[in-house]
């Protein structure tokens, strides 16, 4: 088993440190590669509407062999079901194609703020929550001013934001913001999408000397910034590798050599205009 560490929400729920995440692995690939994760040790799963896998999840989840209790599932909201009715009936179709009665984690995919909807999907949220849809609610890809704004309005401060985060974007500001406000940090393309990051020679350097690989570094990394991380591999012995970042610690040297790689490089969209409904 791995020793993955929980960190423990705003709500109390707890949540694995490092879980799967399945974009773009085309459905029928889903069930064998979550398959393989959770036999790795894996107990978090990331999937979303948009990444058309929710059934191939919910194969997985049933055939994995660990009681559902024992997972912690997370699906997004689509930006084109934004608002609060269909708010309301995209996480009933989400559960459905996931064949599960509850959601662990369910997170606005986007914040939109050209179309405006965000505060009430959030009403519809703050509802799934209090009847026992979804254990907590968070976000993904807001800015500070919108994760203000929504916690202006709302009672309900998010309990997570997922966003874009590895050591070439490292978003400081996010993070004391989260910080300060109580909400996790998540990070996806923790391993910069395998465009070119993992080839770094300050990552090279620091792998080498502990004996590991770029990708546990980058992993490592988030960890001990406390950060959740959920990186993606369809390939076993990556999935196996990617999770196997529980036996060494990187010092203060390594964390300086890291933090000196910012360089403010997204591979993904900036949410500030991100308005694709698909
Ligand atoms: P990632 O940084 O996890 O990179 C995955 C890629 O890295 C793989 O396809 C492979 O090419 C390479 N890779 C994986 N393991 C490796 C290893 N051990 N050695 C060398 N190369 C390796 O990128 P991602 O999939 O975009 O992000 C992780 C997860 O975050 C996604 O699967 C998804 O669940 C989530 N995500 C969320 C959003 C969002 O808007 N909320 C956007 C993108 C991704």
């Amino acid at each position: 088993m791995s020793n993955v560490p929980d960190v423990t929400l705003n709500n109390d729920v707890s949540m694995p440190q490092l879980g799967f995440g399945v974009f773009l692995v085309p459905d029928a690939e889903t069930e064998p590669a979550v398959v393989a994760a959770v036999e790795a040790g894996y107990r978090a799963i990331d999937t979303a509407r948009i990444y058309e896998n929710e059934e191939g999840t919910g194969r997985a989840i049933k055939s994995c062999g660990v009681p559902r209790e024992e997972l912690f599932v997370t699906t997004k909201l689509w930006n084109a079901d934004q608002g609060h009715d269909s708010t309301l009936r995209a996480c009933e179709a989400s559960l459905g194609r996931l064949g599960l009665d509850y959601l662990d984690l369910y997170l606005i995919h986007w914040p939109m703020p050209t179309r405006d909807r965000y505060l009430d999907t959030w009403r519809a949220f703050e509802r799934l929550l209090a009847e026992g849809r979804v254990r907590a609610i968070g976000v993904s890809n807001f800015q500070p001013a919108q994760l203000t704004r929504l916690m202006d309005a709302s009672d309900v401060v998010p309990a997570v934001n997922q966003i874009e985060l590895h050591p070439y974007l490292q978003q400081a500001e996010l993070r004391d913001f989260h910080a300060e406000h109580g909400i996790v940090t998540e990070a996806w393309a923790p391993l910069g999408q395998g465009k070119g990051l993992l080839d770094d020679p300050a990552l090279a350097a620091i792998a080498a000397k502990h004996g590991k690989t770029p990708a546990q570094v980058a992993i490592r990394w988030q960890l001990q910034l406390g950060n959740v991380v959920i990186p993606k591999s369809v390939t076993p012995a990556r999935i196996v590798e990617n999770i196997a970042v529980t036996d060494f610690e990187l010092d203060g040297d390594d964390l300086a050599a890291i933090a000196a790689l910012e360089s403010g490089h997204r591979y993904g969209p900036h949410p500030d205009t991100f308005d694709y409904v698909g």
